[in-house]
């Protein structure tokens, strides 16, 4: 009875594991929203929190996190743990926001400009001319700003991808084999545990990782920026031409008149505008030339703001976060191969059976002998095609033959593969890192099969560039 010496399964203690790595992931997936959240400057909404309820019953409600078979409990105890962690940091957000809005605080901060405008007119400077510098700083300035940081999240996704970055970025296999290469010449075992068991987490923080570095060496982002800058700059000057023709009586009307224009561009805010000089005659034609002379000054000011931040925090802070749509677009589903963890590759997000190219040892997938605990090192899409058989807690720890994983795994399809060659790059992994593995899943390290001794680095690359097609 062949299938009978052939016995894998997960341990109770492996179980512990993986719900683990399963809340570590929730986590960080909920820490990100909430960075966002503080990151957006505005007061707390009671949203928040339901969002992120929402977000955690979704993940809860997902069929391979239905297998797990957690208890109310823990997800009671998951759910408390991170509203928890949510609400101190909103009501820091909420304190903060209120100082800022304070009434008495913002009227100190107009302190200097009340006297600046005292002074102006004490030394009957234009008035127009007063008009115009605070038309600039007061509603200009802070418009251009969210203007470009609300464009440069969208222009830099575009820009990334027509980029010679758009190789790796371009496909699903091609991301995988990049990961792969990376990971192969980084050669750090913490990183492959990370990408195997954490792989959402993993993924994220790469995409990071490559887009600050890329960034970083050339100078795309301050062209970008410029770019942006100088198209909305002349959508201004045609606005302030235009307008010098219809005639406005006071500068508040002009205001609502140009707001109203840019509407599509620019959030202008009105009510910034404070002084005596509000409702005084106004001459378009004087305030318009001052309003000029004004712009290169104002555009230097912006740039050069933006020139003193690092990229990092720079891209962390814009409204639309270029890392997470590229995120999006890269990531698929996120599913793994319930036997090797090998993550799903299939297109959109709707499909409706996951796939991946390359399958592993299962090893990986935590799965040893029942007798020897030592790690399995043969392949899923191998023992599907056998007489085999495996146990875990999806089964109930009956033992199931391969053959049939789609009475558990129903929504996965894992072909065989009568090339073994394909997976030359996990088997040396699993050579290299036999112990370390062993001793991260608390398991023997494998009994290697001959064949993978000989196998090097180079053609563990070129196996998964033949698999891929490359
Ligand atoms: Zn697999
Ligand atoms: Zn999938």
């Amino acid at each position: 009875m062949e299938y009978m010496e052939y016995i894998h399964f997960n341990s109770q203690m492996e179980y512990m594991h993986i719900i683990k790595d399963f809340a570590y992931s929730l986590l960080s997936k909920c820490t990100s929203y909430i960075d966002q959240k503080l990151n957006s400057k505005g007061d707390y909404d009671e949203t928040y929190c339901i969002d992120l309820l929402c977000m955690i019953n979704e993940v809860l409600q997902q069929p391979d996190v239905q297998n797990l078979h957690t208890n109310p409990g823990f997800e009671v105890d998951l759910k408390l743990h991170i509203l928890g962690e949510a609400a101190h940091a909103f009501q820091r957000r909420h304190e903060e926001f209120v100082k800022e809005n304070d009434p008495h605080m913002r009227l100190g901060k107009l302190k200097p400009h009340y006297f600046a405008i005292f002074r102006d007119l004490y030394q009957e400077k234009d008035a127009h001319q007063i008009q115009a510098k605070d038309f600039c700083e007061m509603c200009l300035h802070p418009a251009i700003v969210n203007y470009v940081n609300n464009r440069l999240g969208v222009e830099i996704v575009d820009n990334f991808h027509n980029s010679e970055q758009s190789i790796d970025f371009g496909s699903r296999s091609f991301f995988q084999f990049t990961i792969l290469k990376d990971l192969l010449n980084e050669w750090d075992f913490d990183q492959y545990v990370e990408y195997i068991t954490t792989y959402e987490k993993f993924v994220k923080s790469w995409i990071w990782k490559r887009m600050v570095d890329y960034y970083t060496k050339n100078e795309d982002l301050k062209n970008l920026e410029e770019n942006i800058f100088s198209a909305i700059l002349d959508k201004i000057r045609k606005t302030l031409e235009k307008l010098r023709h219809q005639g406005a009586a006071t500068i508040s009307e002009f205001v609502q008149d140009f707001s109203q224009e840019m509407q599509k561009e620019l959030v202008i805010p009105k009510d910034s505008l404070v002084g005596t000089y509000m409702k005084q005659a106004f001459d378009p034609g004087h305030f318009f030339a001052f309003v000029e002379s004004f712009l290169p000054n104002l555009q230097e000011q912006i740039l050069s703001r933006f020139k003193d931040l690092d990229i990092k925090s720079k891209l962390s802070k814009l409204p639309v976060r270029p890392q997470d749509e590229i995120f999006k677009q890269m990531f698929g589903c996120g599913k793994q191969c319930p036997f090797c963890y090998a993550p799903c590759e299939a297109g959109g997000s709707t499909h409706r059976e996951h796939f991946a190219t390359i399958h592993r040892p299962q090893g990986f997938g935590r799965f040893r002998y029942t007798d020897s605990e030592k790690l399995v090192c043969s392949l899923c899409s191998t023992d599907v095609s056998t007489n085999q058989m495996f146990r875990n807690r999806d089964t109930n720890y009956q033992w199931h033959p391969y053959k049939e994983y789609r009475t558990y795994y129903p929504d996965w399809r894992i072909q065989p593969d009568p090339s073994i060659k394909a997976s030359d790059y996990w088997k040396y992994i699993l050579k290299m890192f036999s112990d370390d593995f062993a001793r991260q899943y608390k398991a023997k390290p494998a009994n290697l099969p001959e064949d993978s001794g000989n196998i090097i680095k180079e053609e563990a690359l070129q196996a998964v560039k033949d698999r891929y097609k490359l």
